[in-house]
């Protein structure tokens, strides 16, 4: 039986030897076991957050030059071991390997952006606000002069939440703005991924920061219900699906705690019929199947729109036909596996769902046909999807496209705003009349024009709406600065 997963709390690597539930950490594409999770490891939680509880006050008072001087040498440290984040990714995610190294070269992008902290906490001053005529020394001052300034603060200690489909990215959206801050962090990375995290925050280590300030806990649920209520915790950051996502918002807000939630998706993209051809398949291609559909920026309703739908439905059918299903290390592949078995039940059950629905499928990828015991679908098409089907409405995060033939632009984004999410929408088209309409009307927080996957730059917000997001400050750029630090207003007048 492998080995149960560890933490790394206070700088060390802490083994686990308790009991109760777990779950393998598996490589999806043969099955081999790489560790196992406990799942309550509530013991752990308390002890990561003493830990980060008693880092805090001397990491507030480092000088936030001197802060980031441990990200400026975590940036080379990532740098240098950036082809063995990207396997370990391979093999405990199943992403291909140039997924992989995207995962990490835009977990890069986040510490890069943190390194500005000295700029970005800067706060404001508004000098002679008022004159106060008390305590004046003489009639000829005529006044005291009082000055107002504000300050940004950390807020203590903070705590991340994340999924499995990024495992090295999206942590970094995270902790390394939180702690540029003068915040110490607890991270309770998916336990479908550890293993990336735990090395991710090693390496921290190795840029020499100090021990308590960024720390890991494994395990699942109980883990984080301890805490997102832990008395100790300011502040929670979470990504993962709406269900979850509501859960933790409720639930860390009625403890007290300042939080921002990601949710899920159902993302549109809509082909006009003046469209670039080759950019539309393209683009489609890369956003349904890319990261085998697992992405929160996944585009999985296609809506060519009038008689776009003749050259586009058997253009994207050849195209994703063509897709070589395989390992993520085999260099002839095009797509992965899925994350695990559940995953594929879940997949080849919307495809049921789409059949039964009356809905046509084009391509039927339930026979992936990758020899090895792997969690293998291949790229499924659909046509004649409607908006009132459940393919149209609700997220699959897997490797099946839907066709939504729309009679006008209108329709297109009619159906869009008809879906609980908001997370992107995106538009083919050559007319910058029909973009900007699109852009105005659609009710989603990234828009994509002439682009695939819209995700936006470490340096702006990652910002999804509706239930795709709860809460106020979004991820990275300008909000995470807000979300990690909190103002001290300061009214001073000298006598
Ligand atoms: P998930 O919600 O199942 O798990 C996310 C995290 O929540 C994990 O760390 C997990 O341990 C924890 N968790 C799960 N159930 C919990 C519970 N009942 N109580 C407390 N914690 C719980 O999500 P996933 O399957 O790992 O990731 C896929 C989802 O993440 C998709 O819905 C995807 O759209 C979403 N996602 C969103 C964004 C975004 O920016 N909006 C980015 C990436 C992924």
């Amino acid at each position: 039986m492998s080995e149960l997963v560890g933490h790394l709390i206070a700088g060390q690597r802490i083994p686990e030897s308790g009991d109760g539930d777990v779950i393998d950490v598996l490589n999806p594409a043969n099955g081999d076991v790489l560790g196992r999770v406990r799942l309550d490891a509530t013991d752990a939680a308390d002890r990561a957050v003493a830990a980060a509880s008693a880092a805090y006050p001397s990491w507030a008072d480092t000088p936030v030059g001197e802060r980031v001087q441990c990200l400026f040498r975590y940036k080379q440290v990532l740098e240098d071991h950036f082809e063995e984040l990207a396997s370990l990714i391979v093999s405990e995610h199943g992403k291909t390997m140039g997924e992989a190294r995207g995962d990490v070269r835009r977990g890069i992008d986040c510490v890069e952006y943190a390194c500005a902290a000295p700029v970005l906490m800067m706060g404001n001053t508004l000098p002679q606000i008022a004159v106060s005529s008390s305590f004046c020394r003489s009639e000829d001052e005529g006044g005291i002069g009082i000055d107002s300034t504000s300050e940004r603060v950390p807020l203590g200690v903070c705590v991340g939440v994340t999924p499995f489909n990024f495992p090295v990215m999206v942590p970094m959206w995270m902790w390394p703005m939180a702690v540029a801050c003068g915040n110490t962090f607890v991270l309770k990375p998916s336990e479908k991924v550890p293993l990336s995290a735990l090395r991710e925050v090693e390496l921290a280590h190795e840029a020499g920061f100090p021990p308590g300030v960024i720390n890991v806990v494994t395990g699942g649920a109980p883990v984080v219900d301890r805490l997102i209520t832990h008395d100790d915790v300011r502040a929670v950051s979470f990504v993962g699906s709406t269900r979850v996502a509501r859960h933790i918002y409720s639930t860390a807000c009625g403890a007290g705690k300042r939080a921002q939630c990601m949710g899920g998706a159902k993302n549109f993209m809509v082909i006009m019929p003046d469209a670039n051809r080759e950019a539309a398949i393209e683009g489609v291609l890369g956003s349904a199947f890319g990261n085998t559909g697992q992405r929160c920026l996944a585009g999985s309703v296609a809506a060519p729109v009038g008689e776009a739908a003749e050259w586009f439905v058997p253009a994207i059918v050849e195209a994703a036909k063509k897709i070589t299903v395989a390992r993520g290390d085999d260099p002839a592949v095009g797509m992965g596996p899925l994350i695990d078995s559940a995953g594929c039940d879940r997949v080849n059950k919307y495809i049921q769902i789409g059949l039964d629905e009356g809905a046509e499928l084009l391509l039927d990828g339930r026979e992936a046909g990758v020899p090895g015991g792997g969690c293998f679908v291949a790229p499924s098409v659909f046509d004649k999807v409607t908006p009132a089907m459940r393919l149209c409405r609700e997220e699959i995060f897997g490797p099946v496209l839907s066709i939504y033939r729309a009679g006008t632009l209108d329709d297109a984004i009619a159906a869009i705003n008809a879906t609980e999410y908001g997370n992107m929408g995106v538009i083919f088209t050559s007319s910058g009349y029909n973009a900007r309409r699109f852009k105005v009307q659609a009710k989603a927080g990234m828009i994509g024009i002439n682009v695939g996957v819209p995700a936006p730059m470490a340096v702006f917000p990652f910002a999804g709406w509706k239930n795709s997001f709860f809460g106020d400050l979004h991820a990275n750029g300008e909000d995470a600065l807000r979300f990690f630090t909190e103002h001290k207003i300061l009214v001073s007048r000298w006598l």
